[in-house]
């Protein structure tokens, strides 16, 4: 509860028992502090995370758009409107650094002096790593969720099956189950929706256009085809987002509302 214990002031924080100390203070919290809670990194930093009572957010104005959204094989995700978006530059940086923290560490003799130096340097990257995907993940999510009132993706359990280790890759994998949880808690405060295809589909298989099946396209390495029905050229990963947005859409609740002007009308009785 709400009490004295716990204060901010000119960047010092009052906790309980251990009274005034320096703070680091990252972004005004808003409301009430609830509790408090302190954690130590492995690179030796404390943070104090504070949980609020805060007034409910206000819903974003609802919108027609779509957005259908696959996991790239070498990019981070492609979305059914064309967009390729790339894992951060710096990222990949970082993950080269990794991996080289890593070796280093293991041509160490346990327990020795320089064994405990290169475990503070790989901890180190691991910090720099999660925060900066964190960050991606964060002004990706909100961008997204500003732009649709429906975002559909797969359920990433089945296209792990899928064996492919390129660097990349691997960053995704990572980020992808952190994206989704993002996009649905982010959807549920600004009133959007996000659908998940549950049910293993092959996405990327079939024509977008016309729906014929090219079991040909399971081969990773096939980028982009022409589908022998329609003739259509796909690029792989578009093609499958927006079948994603497809069958995400017909699993989903959503229906077009009208836009007159500023105001908005349902097309159906039956919404709400
Ligand atoms: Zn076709």
């Amino acid at each position: 509860m709400v009490n004295d214990n716990i204060q901010i002031k000119n960047n010092k924080i009052k906790l309980p028992k251990i009274g005034w100390i320096k703070l680091k203070y990252h972004r005004p919290h808003k409301g009430k502090i609830l509790n408090v809670t302190i954690s130590k990194t492995n690179t030796g930093k404390y943070y104090v995370s504070l949980c609020c009572e805060t007034p409910n957010i206000e819903k974003l104005q609802r919108l027609n758009t779509t957005l259908g959204i696959d996991v790239g094989i070498k990019s981070f995700c492609v979305t059914s409107n064309g967009e390729i978006i790339d894992n951060p530059k710096f990222l990949q940086k970082y993950y080269k650094k990794l991996l080289k923290a890593q070796r280093r560490l293991s041509s160490k003799t346990k327990g020795s002096k320089n064994f405990y130096k290169a475990r503070i340097k790989l901890a180190k990257v691991h910090e720099r790593i999660t925060n900066c995907r964190l960050d991606f993940l964060h002004k990706l999510s909100s961008r997204l969720i500003s732009e649709n009132q429906v975002i559909c993706l797969e359920n990433l359990k089945v296209k792990n099956m899928l064996k492919n280790s390129t660097l990349s890759k691997l960053i995704s994998d990572v980020s992808w189950s952190k994206f989704r949880q993002l996009l649905e808690y982010k959807a549920k405060w600004y009133g959007r929706i996000v659908s998940i295809i549950d049910t293993y589909y092959p996405s990327s298989q079939f024509c977008s256009n016309c729906g014929f099946k090219n079991e040909e396209v399971k081969n990773l390495n096939i980028r982009a085809w022409e589908c022998p029905n329609c003739k259509t050229k796909h690029h792989r990963d578009i093609n499958s987002a927006i079948n994603i947005k497809r069958v995400g859409l017909v699993q989903s609740d959503f229906k077009p509302v009208e836009i007159v002007g500023y105001e908005v009308f349902e097309s159906g009785s039956s919404y709400f």
